[in-house]
């Protein structure tokens, strides 16, 4: 009989960003026209199927776009948080640089939710301690942008001395607090058991094996996923794109839909609860 808990906790979240707003097409000529938000009404409908709640980060630049979806999201108790303004990595960029992208992404923001406070997550984990403590200052709630994987090309492995750690992945320094993608170690390799593209990229039964023994360990499970990753929207990429880049960004994403759902219902039958960032 699978042990009773009261208190495993997943938190679902989607970063709100189009296929242009990826690392990889950052150097192409991009037609901005094609969208792949059909994927985060598709993320949506997963959600409310299974009547959980989860934590939306978007991107500033989209922000006027999906007004009213925002709104909607908030209204129904969901959270919502920042992804930065056009998801410029924030060590690329200076200081003061970094610091006007996150206020511009945060006052978009609040013109829309006035009375909301707001979680951050860095575009590709690529944040470090002293911009986190920009966000800390500008009055952000919360950041979920640590990861730690040191293999990744655009990842940093952000430091939070200073932190108390309150459960596997969950930190807290005064009223703030730090949330960490789960990752598990296989063949000596940190995988974030718990991303998008890992849940597409590696072996299913595979993934399920390290998913399954990642629960046995863990009372806290942080998932991510991109609205490419759920999107039916088929359209060439750039014509510079290279094969692997290619492969990476379309491999199984007509799985992922499918995927979820069994990874919602295996979490709810291992005992865990659904909730936000905000939340917890
Ligand atoms: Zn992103």
């Amino acid at each position: 009989m699978e042990e009773k808990s009261t208190n495993k906790i997943a938190v679902f979240s989607i970063d709100v960003e189009e296929w242009y707003h990826l690392e990889y097409f950052k150097k192409s000529d991009t037609d901005k026209s094609k969208s792949v938000m059909d994927g985060l009404h598709t993320f949506i409908k997963i959600i409310n199927k299974h009547s959980i709640k989860a934590s939306f980060f978007i991107v500033g630049e989209l922000i006027q776009t999906l007004k009213k979806t925002i709104i909607k999201l908030d209204s129904e108790g969901h959270d919502i948080g920042l992804h930065s303004y056009f998801h410029k990595r924030p060590v690329v960029q200076n200081i003061n640089e970094f610091i006007k992208d996150t206020e511009d992404s945060l006052s978009e923001m609040k013109f829309i939710l006035p009375n909301n406070s707001f979680g951050y997550r860095s575009p590709c984990f690529a944040i470090d301690r002293q911009r986190l403590d920009e966000v800390i200052k500008l009055g952000i709630q919360y950041d979920a942008s640590k990861i730690t994987q040191k293999e990744h090309p655009l990842y940093v492995n952000l430091d939070l001395h200073g932190f108390e750690k309150q459960e596997r992945d969950i930190y807290k320094k005064d009223s703030f607090k730090a949330f960490e993608v789960s990752t598990i170690k296989f063949l000596g390799v940190n995988i974030p058991i718990a991303g998008g593209g890992y849940l597409r990229i590696i072996p299913w039964p595979l993934y399920i094996w390290l998913l399954k023994k990642y629960l046995k360990k863990s009372n806290f499970i942080n998932f991510f996923i991109h609205p490419f990753e759920l999107s039916n929207t088929n359209f060439d990429l750039p014509d510079n794109t290279p094969a692997l880049t290619k492969f990476r960004y379309n491999y199984n994403r007509n799985k992922v839909e499918k995927r979820l759902n069994k990874i919602i219902k295996l979490l709810k039958e291992n005992g865990y609860s659904f909730k936000t960032f905000s939340q917890i």
